[in-house]
């Protein structure tokens, strides 16, 4: 059977697989189960005899802030433990550098011009809290260890409108990056021309490793502290994809100055996280070990997904003039390159033979991809089954537009 006969017998199997987001399967969810049949065991009186029912301890439960301490490999005074979701803390943290600045800075929102740096391919709900807030975004090539910083120093250096970059240091979103210590050395030292320069580190998929082999990115605080700019970084992680996303618990970790201001805002927003998930996760993770224990278990059941992808496209699209792919050692994603200017068609094609792929352009701030060639390809949420499925409709539906291309 040709190709384009194989796209079109794909067509009429009639196929419904939704691979838009990059969601944990149910029975990786299932690994956490115990954190719901177990919840009353954990109680609701902490380590230290604090009564996680009531009000209080804004900047989190002392014990969870000390495990996020150990997690993060920052002392527990440098860390806060908050809700379920560290995409929020993103968010606030650019809505009150906007509104009330940051230490030693006027408020972002006093100036006619503020940007962002963003890594393109990058993670789409960095730029759309960029967007709503009316913060230009300028696009940075990602290379194969991390942002372009020649690119990046540069326009650091000589635009103080720019207020700073949006990293994610391990396995990034879409395209599994892990950035190298000179990568962050750079980050941490570059002169900037805007005093109040912020490094938001989103290290979403610091736990998330898709090999044997437990990558690292260097330390992004000590970095800072190191290079003379304490204030440079502040880090967000969370436990979503360990156990619920959306019932885990988020961390915020920067110097002692940012959490001080951090409170401050904080303060008027909220009178105390929910503590009671934080002692949930607290009993549940218990430590850096059990953690990876429990992250292996994840392993375990995405891996064999990635692999089905990655497959699939060595038998169907390898040796295709380019077209090429990323191979992570982590995270959620893979990232598909098209020739230029077939992504878009790729999407609605393989949208026509029943899977609904992420918007071409997603990635890209304004949803913009000059070159429209990157697909984001999440192969964790659909059965093992529907992912060997899915692989090749999409490796078909990306054959039938190279050969349709006008
Ligand atoms: N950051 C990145 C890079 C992500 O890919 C995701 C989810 O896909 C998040 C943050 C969301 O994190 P949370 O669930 O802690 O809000």
């Amino acid at each position: 059977m040709t190709q384009s006969a194989r796209y079109d017998a794909f067509v009429a199997k009639r196929v419904s697989i939704d691979m838009t987001r990059g969601k944990p399967a149910p029975d990786q969810l299932d690994l956490s189960q115990a954190l719901i049949d177990e919840a009353g065991t954990a109680g609701y009186r902490s380590r230290d005899g604090i009564d996680c029912r009531n009000y209080g301890h804004l900047l989190g439960l002392p014990e969870a802030r000390e495990l996020g301490g150990v997690l993060l490999g920052l002392p527990a005074s440098q860390v806060v433990v908050a809700g379920n979701s560290s995409l929020e803390l993103m968010h606030d943290a650019m809505a009150f550098a906007m509104l009330f600045g940051v230490p030693d800075g006027e408020p972002w929102r006093k100036l006619d011009d503020v940007a962002f740096l963003c890594s393109v391919p990058g993670y789409d709900r960095h730029f759309a809290i960029c967007e709503a807030l009316g913060i230009r975004m300028i696009a940075v090539p990602m290379r194969e260890d991390g942002p372009d910083m020649d690119f990046v120093a540069a326009q650091a250096a000589s635009d103080a409108a720019i207020k700073g970059i949006w990293c994610t240091p391990l396995y990034s979103n879409p395209t599994g990056t892990i950035y190298s210590d000179a990568v962050i050395n750079r980050l941490a030292s570059m002169p900037t021309a805007a005093p109040d320069f912020r490094v938001f580190c989103d290290d979403a998929y610091r736990f998330h490793h898709l090999t044997e082999r437990r990558h690292a990115s260097a330390d992004v605080v000590a970095a800072c502290v190191a290079a003379g700019h304490p204030e440079r970084a502040l880090v967000f992680a969370s436990l979503s994809k360990a156990t619920f996303a959306g019932g885990g618990i988020a961390f915020l970790a920067a110097s002692p100055r940012n959490i001080d201001w951090w409170q401050r805002h904080l303060s008027v927003r909220t009178i105390g996280p929910d503590k009671l998930n934080q002692l949930r996760h607290v009993r549940f993770i218990r430590d850096q070990a059990n953690l990876a224990r429990l992250m292996d278990r994840h392993r375990a059941l995405l891996r064999p997904k990635f692999e089905a992808v990655l497959t699939t496209f060595d038998a169907l699209l390898g040796g295709v003039p380019d077209v090429w792919w990323t191979r992570p050692a982590g995270g959620y994603f893979i990232s598909l390159y098209t020739p230029k200017g077939l992504a878009r068609r790729t999407v609605a094609l393989a949208q026509l033979a029943g899977i609904v792929l992420t918007p071409a352009g997603a990635a890209f701030p304004y949803r913009v991809d000059p070159e429209d060639s990157h697909l984001r390809i999440a192969p964790s949420f659909p059965t093992l089954a529907e992912i060997e499925l899915a692989a090749e409709g999409i490796a078909l539906a990306l054959l039938r537009a190279i050969e349709t291309r006008e």
